[in-house]
């Protein structure tokens, strides 16, 4: 069946629907002889077969290598100013105890924003004083443990925040670093960003209270101020974004360090990756370097000394290490205006990767368990959920006779799909696993429908009981 004009504008229609774009994939995902996509040297359908579908595969060497790569990126970039730099990997992202030792062993630290996360990077054996702990409303409990814990910094993020913080601490008899969150009024996205005066979202601080607030914070004995702390947004592709951010900060940082010394200015993380073909992110080497550029001339404009830099970043870490596989169930062809679109539905969907769904994102998908001479058609992947916006891909170009049984792989899943993964229709979450060298094992493991009813007091033989009774009475 011949495709349709329907496709979105900037996607291509490939003359070769099975090759791998370039960026997308994980480094050394290649399709062997038989034309199966190879992952951490193991053939999908190896992976499909031992562990079924749907499945998470992280290719662990390269998140390693990606870690390795901010770091020396932001440090070489802060270095070449006069300044050093420290990076902690964004554990919203994707967080397990084998992640966090892969990012650490790399030398990065973990930001966290939850007491669960919080465990996790402990269990994992993250060095608490290289932890930093943010959240727009953590608990007093969450706070306390953050300090018993010894966290390295907490990220302040409301006013409220700052006797809360200040009291856990004093409680402890501790004196706790922290920073303090601001809005600099600049939102950031792919290759675009939106400067206003103010900013209408819930993290942070307005700028024109970073002075006030930093002084407050300074006023208790049980903090250290470390500075100041921006997070412009995420999947930003270039530094001009982040240099007017810094520039705002700045003069804010001036201010507060002429009363005294501020060590450290944060910049957050939202470093973008190519999801698709279309998308082309400027090496991290690059961006690096205009944000020291301006955090250097912002600092010479202001008369003020260049403080240490910190960074977040989580997507640039394991978004592309991360491929979903998929069992296609049916396939069906829609008529739609000018031709035809294809859905694949696959065994997996919403519940695996909420990304579609939830903001528009767009992925790049291929058959994985073989190659196919077929022309490409334009498919939409859809999961099993009982929901019409149901979309793992919206729009890719396929071989036009995905099948039954086809395993597909969809790229860049890394990120924000396992985080967000959930339950609904009570699916089960899939198992992850990580392929390094041939080798795969299993980094979290799959629910089942056991882990479903275990968690449903309602199916307790004693509930039921205790029901009974109640409807006596
Ligand atoms: N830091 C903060 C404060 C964030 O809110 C986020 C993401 O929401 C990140 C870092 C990580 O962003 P990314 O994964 O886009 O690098």
């Amino acid at each position: 069946m011949a495709s349709t004009d329907a496709a979105p504008p900037w996607l291509r229609t490939p003359d070769d629907a099975n090759a791998l774009a370039p960026k997308v994939w994980p480094e050394r995902a290649h399709r062997d002889a038989d034309g199966r996509l190879v992952l951490g040297g193991i053939p999908v359908t190896e992976l499909a077969e031992r562990f079924g579908t749907p499945l998470y595969v992280v290719d662990e060497a390269d998140v390693r290598a990606r870690a390795a790569r901010m770091l020396a990126a932001l440090q070489t970039a802060a270095a070449s100013v006069g300044t050093s730099a420290t990076v902690y990997y964004a554990g919203k992202a994707f967080l397990s105890g084998a992640i966090v030792r892969w990012v650490t062993e790399a030398g990065l630290g973990v930001d966290v924003c939850s007491g669960g996360e919080l465990a996790i990077a402990l269990a994992a054996g993250a060095e608490p004083a290289r932890i930093g702990f943010h959240g727009n409303n953590k608990s007093v409990a969450e706070i306390e443990r953050a300090v018993a814990a010894g966290v390295g910094t907490i990220v302040i993020d409301s006013e409220i925040e700052i006797e809360r913080v200040a009291d856990a601490a004093a409680r402890a008899g501790l004196v706790q670093r922290v920073r303090l969150r601001v809005n600099s009024g600049v939102h950031a996205s792919t290759h675009e960003f939106l400067a206003t005066s103010h900013e209408d979202q819930k993290f942070g601080v307005s700028l024109d209270r970073a002075v006030e607030l930093g002084t407050r914070i300074r006023s208790h004995p049980s903090l250290d101020f470390l500075g100041l702390h921006c997070h412009i947004g995420s999947q930003i592709f270039d530094s001009a974004g982040f240099a007017e951010s810094a520039e705002r900060l700045l003069a804010a940082h001036a201010e507060l360090a002429r009363v005294s010394p501020l060590p450290e200015l944060n910049l957050g993380g939202g470093f973008g990756i190519a999801y698709t073909a279309a998308d082309d992110p400027t090496p991290i080497e690059e961006i690096a370097l205009g944000i020291a550029e301006a955090v250097a001339t912002g600092c010479r404009v202001h008369g003020v000394p260049l403080p240490k830099l910190a960074f977040e970043p989580g997507r640039s870490v394991v978004g592309t290490a991360g491929v979903t596989l998929y069992t296609v169930g049916t396939v069906k062809p829609v008529p739609i205006e000018g031709g035809w679109r294809h859905y694949a539905s696959v065994d997996g969907g919403m519940s695996d990767n909420l990304r579609t769904a939830l903001y528009g994102a767009h992925y790049s998908a291929r058959i994985a368990s073989r190659e196919s001479d077929a022309p490409p058609a334009l498919f939409r992947i859809a999961g099993k959920h009982c929901e019409s916006g149901d979309i793992v891909v919206d729009a890719e170009y396929l071989p036009h006779d995905v099948t039954p049984g086809d395993l597909l792989a969809v790229a860049a899943t890394g990120a924000y799909c396992w985080s967000l993964a959930n339950n609904y229709n009570h699916v089960p979450r899939p198992a992850v696993v990580a392929v390094r060298d041939g080798a795969a094992r299993v980094i979290v493991r799959g629910e089942t429908e056991a882990d479903l009813l275990a968690r449903d007091a309602g199916l307790d033989a004693s509930d039921r009981s205790d029901a009974a009774e109640g409807a006596d009475a």
